[in-house]
């Protein structure tokens, strides 16, 4: 038996989603002719209580092209410093938009407003960057699958409107934010400028990820899309995994996060382990004491019972439950790192 834990993006289309995708009615989304493309479209933008919605390839490519939307080359955004955007998307900031990051020092890829308003640069003082956009990541990746307080976004909000800012959320696992605080995305839709959300992560989508706004930016994200290279065809067989995920998929990742709980509590009652970050979701950090225990050791001894885990640097290891980690795959890491050390 294969354990993944890598990441939640290692799942594979279920037997339902294999048929909902079997099923699907295409046709040239480049033409904007295909249903389930426009069907996936419109239901993510209820969903958030939008106007539109646009289907993406890739997180990245959403969350790009709303960076590029939203700014002029020269101007400056405020992130954290775990950013994703600023991280892990290739340097796609300064590559595909001409925009630098002006990062702040959060608590778990999170900062307050009083730290966002001290990062805008005065919009007078041409020396420095125009400042113009403020990018949420919801949950964090980096932070550890952290859930904002909705309460801190809204005063983040009022720092992005009294200064004219953009706002836009990366929520590849805004999924994960809702399901744990039990919260309604339609607020989400309300406060934001822009929303990306991942299909193929907690989802269990083979691809895709969708970018909610109003309909003037959605239209121009159409042009972007075109530019970056991610005009598709016939993208209803993926939208049609997209929809299924979205009637089948969210309500179960309390399971993933009950689950990553369970995996947490082991983990810090072990000697050989230092420090467990504190799990909202699916995402589990922690580190170990290497005195007692070597990362790498550790990783080669899962390795040996077939279970992949993943370094994330700087001494920390990183565990994601998703839908295909099994009860029988839980039992079976819970007994391994008991039996390790
Ligand atoms: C995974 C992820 C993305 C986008 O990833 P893709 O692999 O490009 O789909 C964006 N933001 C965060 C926080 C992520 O975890």
């Amino acid at each position: 038996m294969e354990v993944n834990l890598i990441s939640d993006t290692v799942t594979k289309p279920s037997e339902g989603m294999l048929q909902a995708i079997m099923e699907a009615r295409v046709g040239d989304d480049v033409f904007k002719n295909d249903p389930s493309v426009n069907a996936l479209e419109a239901k993510v933008a209820d969903y958030f209580g939008m106007e539109a919605a646009l289907f993406f390839p890739s997180g990245t490519m959403a969350n790009q092209t709303a960076i590029k939307l939203h700014t002029q080359p020269g101007e400056q955004l405020i992130c954290d410093k775990y950013a994703h955007v600023y991280n892990y998307e290739g340097g796609g900031v300064s590559f595909n938009s001409g925009v630098s990051c002006k990062l702040v020092d959060g608590h778990r890829g999170m900062m307050t407003a009083s730290q966002v308003e001290e990062s805008i640069n005065p919009p007078d003082f041409y020396h420095s960057p125009l400042t113009t956009l403020v990018c949420i990541e919801n949950t964090t990746n980096k932070g550890g699958g952290a859930c904002w307080d909705f309460e801190a976004l809204k005063k983040i909000k009022k720092v992005c409107d009294a200064n004219g800012l953009q706002y836009h959320l990366d929520g590849a696992r805004l999924w994960n934010a809702l399901v744990a605080k039990n919260e309604d995305p339609k607020d989400y839709g309300q406060l934001f400028d822009t929303i990306s959300v991942c299909l193929s992560k907690g989802l269990g989508c083979p691809v895709g990820s969708v970018l909610v706004g109003n309909k003037e930016l959605i239209d121009k994200a159409v042009r972007v899309r075109k530019v970056l290279g991610g005009g598709m065809r016939q993208s209803g067989f993926l939208a049609a995994a997209g929809i299924y995920a979205l009637d089948n998929n969210i309500a179960r990742l309390s399971e993933d996060h009950e689950k990553a709980a369970e995996i947490g509590k082991v983990l810090s009652h072990l000697p050989y382990v230092k420090k467990v970050e504190p799990i909202e979701t699916n995402i589990i950090i922690f580190e170990l004491d290497e005195q007692k225990m070597s990362s790498e050791v550790f990783l080669d001894t899962l390795q040996q019972k077939q279970i992949s885990i993943i370094g994330m640097g700087q001494g920390k290891l990183r565990m994601v439950t998703h839908l295909d980690y099994t009860q029988i795959m839980h039992n079976h890491l819970l007994q391994t790192l008991k039996s390790i050390g």
